[in-house]
């Protein structure tokens, strides 16, 4: 007997519940990942994720080699090849990793389908792609958590299942045949210090993390020079680490830090449960806040220097810059930068939304529109009101100004504190800096953001 397991956002062999279910099953596997040309149309096939994806799928592809068997890589729509590979190798059953967004569930309402009508069974697995799975813990009148603190006590009381090992060997029927899996040299475009990808350099930054940097990270989690988070979050989004093992393991290296770490990762599967409760609001205004936003027309120019890092607010530029040049961004620089557009600019969330996605290697769809949403005020914070000061948050989380003239070269010989604030030095020293002016005032933008709110 053959059964296809259909990787998506799981491209990893270690802790992979469909490939362990499917070898159970079956004589022969078809590990089986489609190009589906529904994702390049969408425009979520960008430069940084597809070199990174190009890694973890030669990783994969040599994982499987070594156990004498290899990824079959096709391109097309994703069902048309599905239906195609079973029939070509007559398999029975087909096992894909539960997905929570819009396309997730087409994609699986479609296959079963078509799969249906040919009599070959579909097995969707939780627990792959998040820790706890979707609506495996909803509040007592509701059909998911709109506040995350009552969630992580209900999730952290949760039995995560148990971590599968990665198979010995993975037998792949002949008949079947597929593409070499593209190179990330193939990729033009991508930011210069984009990481490698794939499973291999998942588990190495992992293991290296979890000896020096999780312990510390309580305390070190918001400092921006120090970079002292663990920046898995690519190899999360593309499944190359699974989170049930990063948070089993965590939790097994205890303390305050191993701690601060898995809250940080039950805010991913909290945006998962909201996302596969709420698929609209991956667009939508997850609790609207009326319909004054500032559009890409109104706001031309500022969306623009915002997008360039030219705003002349040292933090939100370096945090601009920081995503060009590495694909990825420090969740507080997230913070300030998405505060900064959607609070001081007062400009429509989704146009930061589309900016960061064409850049992060780690963009997300749940991870990227939800906290987008958070900051905005539209999505779960408590606190929707709420807006970061540049410079307040600079002279916090930045106190030595080292993160700011990492990457914002115009302003390296400018001393504390005055490299969050430059437009305060001496006019003679500012015109030599070659650094644009403050694009608005604070005060101003906060008068707006009030007299917005107030309409609401
Ligand atoms: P660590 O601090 O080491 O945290 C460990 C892991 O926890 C991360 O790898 C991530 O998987 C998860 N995590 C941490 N914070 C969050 C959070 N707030 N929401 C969800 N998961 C979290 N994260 C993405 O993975 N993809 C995105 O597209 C994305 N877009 C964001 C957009 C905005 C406006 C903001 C404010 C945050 C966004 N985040 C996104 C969340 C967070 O900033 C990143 O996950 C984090 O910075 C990644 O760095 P790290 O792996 O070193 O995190």
């Amino acid at each position: 007997t053959v059964a296809v397991v259909l990787f998506t956002s799981d491209l990893r062999l270690h802790d992979h519940p469909p490939l362990r279910a499917a070898l159970a099953a079956a004589d022969e596997v078809v590990p089986l990942f489609v190009r589906d040309p529904a994702v390049h149309a969408a425009g979520f096939d960008v430069p940084n994720r597809a070199a990174f994806l190009a890694d973890c799928l030669t990783d994969l592809d040599a994982g499987l080699r070594r156990r004498g068997g290899r990824l079959v890589v096709r391109s097309g729509p994703v069902v048309r090849e599905v239906c195609s590979v079973v029939a070509e190798c007559h398999a029975a059953e087909v096992h894909l990793a539960a997905g929570v967004t819009r396309f997730a569930h087409r994609r699986e309402e479609l296959l079963r389908k078509a799969l249906g009508e040919r009599g070959v069974a579909l097995r969707v697995h939780d627990a792959v792609v998040t820790a706890v799975p979707p609506g495996a813990v909803v509040p007592a009148n509701g059909d998911h958590y709109a506040v995350f603190t009552p969630y992580l006590r209900r999730w952290s009381a949760e039995r995560l299942r148990e971590v599968c090992p990665a198979p010995r060997g993975v037998r792949v029927p002949e008949v079947v045949r597929g593409e070499a899996p593209a190179s990330r040299a193939e990729v033009s475009g991508v930011s210069p210090g984009l990481p490698a990808g794939g499973e291999s350099a998942g588990r190495e930054r992992f293991a290296r993390w979890a000896r020096s940097g999780l312990s510390g990270y309580a305390d070190r989690q918001d400092d921006l020079a120090g970079d002292a988070t663990s920046r898995l979050s690519p190899y999360l989004h593309f499944g190359a680490l699974s989170a049930v093992e990063v948070v089993r393991r965590a939790r097994g290296a205890g303390g305050p830090g191993a701690e601060a770490f898995v809250r940080q990762l039950c805010w991913r599967d909290f945006h998962h449960q909201v996302l596969a409760a709420r698929p609209e609001s991956s667009v939508r205004d997850y609790r609207t806040r009326g319909d004054h936003w500032r559009t890409e027309e109104d706001a031309a120019r500022d969306i623009e220097a915002w997008r360039a890092g030219r705003t002349g607010y040292p933090m939100v530029d370096a945090a601009m810059r920081q995503l060009r040049e590495e694909g990825w961004m420090h969740n507080r620089a997230r913070l300030l930068a998405a505060s900064f557009l959607t609070k001081t600019l007062y400009a429509d969330w989704r146009i930061g939304a589309r900016h960061f996605l064409v850049w992060l290697v780690d963009g997300d769809i749940v991870s990227n529109q939800l906290n987008w949403q958070w900051v905005a005020g539209t999505g779960t914070d408590t606190r929707p009101h709420r807006v970061l000061n540049p410079v307040v948050q600079g002279k916090r989380f930045d106190p030595e100004g080292a993160y700011v003239r990492r990457w914002v070269p115009e302003l390296r010989a400018v001393e504390s504190p005055l490299v969050h604030e430059p437009w305060r030095l001496p006019e003679r020293e500012r015109d030599g800096l070659g650094y644009p002016s403050p694009l608005i005032d604070l005060g101003e933008g906060l008068a707006r953001f009030r007299r917005a709110r107030d309409r609401d």
